[in-house]
Parts: C-alpha cells; sequence; structure tokens
C-alpha cells in the first residue's frame, strides 16, 4: 500500500474517533496508519503541563481554536515524519480552518488528500456529546451509562469541553472556520471526497470499510 493522507471533517462527536477504533479493533485495514487526532493530542499536552498544553488550555475551555503558530509545525512534522517510515496518516481535527488548509495543501504540493466528512445534525451532537464521558489514561469514548473505562478499568471523566455551553460555541468554530476548509479543499483537483453518514451499528460501518479498502 502506498501511504496516504486522510483528513477527517465532522463535528464535535460526529463519531470520528470511535468509528476508527472499531474499525481497528475488527480489521486489519488501519495497521499501516498512524492517526493522529489533533484534539486529543492537546488534551495529552495540558495533562502533561507542556509548553503547548499551557498555551492551548484557555481555547480549549473557550470552545476556541489554539492559535495556527501552536499546531501546524507540530502537524506538519507528524506528516513528515509519517512518510519517513512509509507510514499512511488520518488526520483528525485538522486543518480546522482555510490558513491551516492552505499551509497543508502547500506541504503536500499537490499529493493526493482523502477527505472523509461525516455529516450529522446539531442535536444529536449536542445529546452525545454532553453524555460522553472518556478515559483518561487510554482515551478510549465511552458514555455516562458507565462509570470505568471498558479497556482498562480507569474511572471515567468528562471533558471540560463537553458541556452544552461550549459544544454550542464548537459548533459556532465549526460553522464558521471549519466548514469554508471542506469547500476549499473539494475545489482542490489533488483532493477526493467520500461522506460517510451516521451508521446504525458501530460494529458494523460497511461505509468506513469500503472507504478504507479502497486505499489498499
Ligand atoms: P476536538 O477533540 O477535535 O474536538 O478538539 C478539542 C479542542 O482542541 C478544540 O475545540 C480546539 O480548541 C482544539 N483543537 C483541536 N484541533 C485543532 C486545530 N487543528 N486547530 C486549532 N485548535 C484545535
Amino acid at each position: 500500500m502506498r501511504s496516504h493522507i486522510v483528513l477527517y471533517f465532522g463535528k464535535p462527536g460526529a463519531g470520528k474517533g470511535t468509528r476508527t477504533q472499531k474499525l481497528k479493533e475488527r480489521t486489519f485495514l488501519l495497521d499501516d496508519f498512524m492517526i493522529l487526532s489533533t484534539g486529543q493530542m492537546l488534551r495529552q499536552a495540558v495533562a502533561d503541563g507542556t509548553h503547548l498544553g499551557q498555551e492551548a488550555k484557555a481555547y480549549m475551555d473557550k470552545g476556541e481554536l489554539v492559535p495556527d503558530h501552536l499546531i501546524v509545525s507540530v502537524v506538519l512534522d507528524a506528516i513528515e515524519k509519517a512518510a519517513e517510515n512509509q507510514k499512511s496518516i488520518i488526520l483528525d481535527g485538522f486543518p480546522r480552518n482555510l490558513p491551516q488548509a492552505k499551509a497543508l495543501t502547500d506541504a503536500l504540493n499537490g499529493k493526493k488528500i482523502y477527505v472523509v466528512d461525516f455529516p450529522i445534525a446539531d442535536e444529536i451532537v449536542i445529546e452525545r456529546t454532553i453524555h460522553r464521558r472518556i478515559c483518561p489514561k487510554c482515551g478510549n469514548v465511552s458514555d455516562d451509562t458507565h462509570k470505568t473505562c471498558n479497556q482498562c478499568g480507569t474511572t471515567l471523566i468528562q471533558r471540560s469541553d463537553d458541556t452544552e455551553e461550549v459544544v454550542k460555541r464548537r459548533l459556532d468554530s465549526y460553522r464558521e472556520d471549519t466548514e469554508p476548509v471542506l469547500d476549499y479543499l473539494v475545489k482542490c483537483p489533488n483532493v477526493r471526497l467520500t461522506r460517510l453518514y451516521p451508521t446504525i451499528s458501530l460494529e458494523e460501518d460497511p461505509g468506513m470499510e469500503t472507504f478504507f479498502r479502497s486505499l489498499h
């Protein structure tokens, strides 16, 4: 398999991470992929108290995008590292605005980009995210019907930005900053767009499976 670049788009709680995790658990299709969730990377930086985390925290708590200079070079370095190791890469959460998208397309210089969009209604997003719980140790995603992580037993927590007020601001940011990125990317000749609508069962996700199979 050649190394591929896949970009995920979708509102918070669209199921990007969970559907990827389920596919990874039941197939080999993602074995050659590095998965970089910029939100997860930033939450880890906050938890570790790194310089990046300290700078990013206030923006994240408000549901705003962190400044581009904190994120663009980290992501471009990760893409380079993946390519050096002949790995494909999924970017979940990047690019989130036009300057990030332009930095990415400039760096990729015409390389094929696979964009996967996960459309979902706002009401479902709000309902899902306020009930979402995550494992602070392994990142596993669950809901508030569970108290502990079913992978490692750690007590689940609620993300500080998964409150209704902050989720609404994150949805505004999605509409204002991120949707224009999709419009920009689909006009690029090297971009192929796939839309994956919500599935009834996370265990069976034929759209995800067909998409990743087509890359092999
Ligand atoms: P997510 O887990 O993707 O919902 O991201 C959580 C938060 O991390 C966002 O609300 C932003 O504050 C920040 N974030 C994640 N990715 C980016 C990005 N590409 N650019 C700027 N901020 C980001």
